[in-house]
């Protein structure tokens, strides 16, 4: 492609400068080339690769991507045949002079020079938080953020049967981290400082990730925080243990996840508008306060569409849809605007999903935000087919049935469930719209009542009072609290001051229950509880109530012992 100044016709070209070669700004330079063949198009980056697969990584470390160069996605040299794009690696932008439109570049020689731009794109991206007991550089203390932190985890396992490693953070990376430990038989401890793991959870959801954990052999400490670390004196550059106030413990190697912040430096010194949030605040076309100046990705802060309000969403999607905008409009076509985000994630945590959309009860909560919220257990495909597995859905939404958000725990087909959910927030759904949705059914991928549609019903029986349903956690003090399931059940689980009337014998024990009292039926999972109190209902009872998600939620809530506030950002650490 050309690389001269013109374009043939006289007409100078259109400089673009993008600043970070990864997800968003790679998104921005291949569809700026889309949209103007003849732009001049430079890739600065300061690492050694572009548009790797960051997200990737902590499946090199387990070896379930074998091949390191698989997660090179694109070279610089395609970038350059095929796109006529001039990807300049190992450089860093270090300054922006906006009156003169250029920035100032460092080579890795230590050289620097000056680049004139008509359009320049930031997709700097976000940092890891480094802790402050983290006071130097330590051999064997890494981020997992880069190709090089990667190489440098596995460079410190490497040639060692019986390492041993301290992840610390419980959010997605930390998860993805502690699995992939696991899987190369390295003895792992997870610490999070929060008394669950995975705070895009509403806690009763996230204690089913934390129970896989340990199941998989990951010693897990939760509602502890790391107070320091320490060397043996032999080698002040390793830390040879990771202290939790009085306990220490012994580590080959300690992996730092506890969350991003935006990488603004650039941006905030060229006197760009900071959003309230951390983010580069930007209009919906991506432009920053300056409007030759755009920013996309991590860096960011988007119109987060159910909160109403802007905020930084470090995951790739945005990063990649906001690249895609910020390359057209920058190279002058008149494009849509993004579209507000959501948060929807999903993570794998050995045989177990989670995943969620919008927001949770405990961030609704939080911004007083009026909620109710559903949950249904159900199978991943019809239960009657091999290898059907159980997911637990919960539905949050208004009290007019628009929904809020999602989240999902369990088997294969849970995030399909979470990016139906989406979908329909995406429109501004309502649990209405949720329950009539005309989705594919074939006994191995779902059921003709798929679980998305199981948990609509629910709301809408819940919104219709037929019956209303009341939280998992509510207080049964002065109550009359029917429990329908089997005697084995109530034997595994029991619910004192129940009245134990197994839902099969419900109608001939009607006599015995009183119906002027207000009521609340209970079961395993919610299902049979409704039946009852529609049964109860209909026998005259005047206040029927059912208990949302069963024992099986209220006894998970029970474990939960301490919940607490989340800034909901789905960061992915
Ligand atoms: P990045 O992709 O991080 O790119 C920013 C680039 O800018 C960096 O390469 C940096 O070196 C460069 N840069 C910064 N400053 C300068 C400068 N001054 N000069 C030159 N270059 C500069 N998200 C998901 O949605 N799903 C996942 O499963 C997922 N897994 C992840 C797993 C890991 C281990 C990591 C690290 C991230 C994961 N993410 C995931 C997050 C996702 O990768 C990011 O949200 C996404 O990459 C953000 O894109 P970006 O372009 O804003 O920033």
């Amino acid at each position: 492609m050309k690389s001269g100044n013109g374009n043939g016709n006289g007409k100078p070209r259109t400089r673009i400068v993008i600043v970070g070669g990864v997800a968003g700004g790679a998104s921005a330079a291949t569809r700026a080339r889309r949209v103007d063949a003849n732009a001049q198009i430079t890739l600065i980056e300061r690492g050694p690769a572009v548009s790797f697969a960051n997200c990737g990584l902590p499946y090199h470390i387990g070896g379930e991507i074998a091949d390191r160069d698989d997660l090179l996605v694109t070279t610089p040299k395609l970038f350059r045949e095929r796109f006529g794009i001039d990807v300049r690696t190992d450089t860093e932008a270090v300054s922006i002079h906006r009156e003169a439109k250029s920035v100032t570049l460092r080579l890795a020689d230590g050289s620097e020079e000056h680049l004139e731009y008509d359009r320049l794109i930031l997709a700097t991206g976000a940092e890891p938080v480094v802790p402050p007991f983290v006071r130097r550089r330590y051999r064997n203390v890494a981020s997992l953020w880069s190709l090089t932190d990667m190489d440098r985890i596995i460079d410190t396992l490497s040639d060692r049967d019986d390492a041993k490693a301290v992840v610390i953070g419980g959010g997605f990376v930390g998860l993805e981290v502690a699995e992939q430990l696991i899987r190369r038989g390295v003895t792992c401890t997870l610490v999070e400082r929060n008394a669950q793991v995975l705070r895009t959870l509403d806690p009763e959801m996230a204690i089913e990730i934390a129970h896989e954990l340990r199941n998989q052999g990951v010693d897990l400490r939760l509602g502890e925080s790391v107070t320091g670390l320490t060397a043996d004196g032999t080698d002040d550059d390793l830390v040879t243990g990771v202290q939790l106030g009085e306990e220490t413990l012994a580590t080959d190697l300690v992996v730092l996840a506890i969350g991003v912040r935006p990488r603004i430096e650039l941006a905030r010194d060229a006197g760009l508008e900071i959003g309230e949030s951390g983010g580069v605040r930007v209009d919906p076309w991506m432009r920053t306060s300056d409007a030759s100046i755009f920013a996309v990705g991590d860096c960011v802060e988007y119109e987060h569409a159910v909160l109403g309000k802007a905020t930084c969403v470090p995951l790739a999607g945005p990063a990649n849809r906001a690249g895609r905008v910020a390359g057209a409009v920058a190279a002058g076509a008149e494009v849509r605007p993004m579209t507000p985000v959501y948060g929807t994630n999903v993570v794998r945590v050995f045989a177990k999903t989670a995943a969620s959309t919008g927001l949770h009860e405990t961030r609704c909560r939080a911004e007083g935000i009026a909620c109710r919220s559903v949950f249904i257990q159900a199978s991943g495909h019809a239960s009657y087919f091999p290898g059907a597995q159980p997911m637990l859905l919960k539905l949050v939404y208004t009290p007019s049935g628009k929904v809020l958000g999602a989240q999902g725990v369990g088997g294969a087909g849970v995030d399909k469930r979470i990016d139906v959910i989406a979908t329909a927030i995406h429109f501004g759904g309502t649990v209405d719209d949720l329950a009539g949705l005309d989705l594919a059914y074939a006994p191995p991928y779902g059921s003709a009542k798929d679980p998305v549609h199981m948990a609509a019903f629910v709301a809408c029986n819940d919104l219709e009072s037929h019956p209303r349903i009341v939280p998992p956690d509510l207080d049964l003090d002065g109550f009359q609290v029917v429990d329908v399931r089997t005697a084995k059940e109530t034997e595994r689980l029991p619910l004192e001051d129940a009245i134990h009337v197994p839902i099969d014998e419900l109608s001939q024990r009607l006599g015995s229950l009183d119906p002027e009292r207000p009521t609340v039926t209970v079961c395993h999972t919610g299902k049979r509880g409704h039946i009852a109190a529609c049964q109860l209902k209909s026998a005259g009872f005047r206040h029927v109530r059912n208990l949302t998600g069963g024992m099986l939620v209220r006894s998970r809530i029970a474990d939960v012992t301490n919940r607490e506030p989340d800034d909901q950002t789905p960061s992915r650490t």
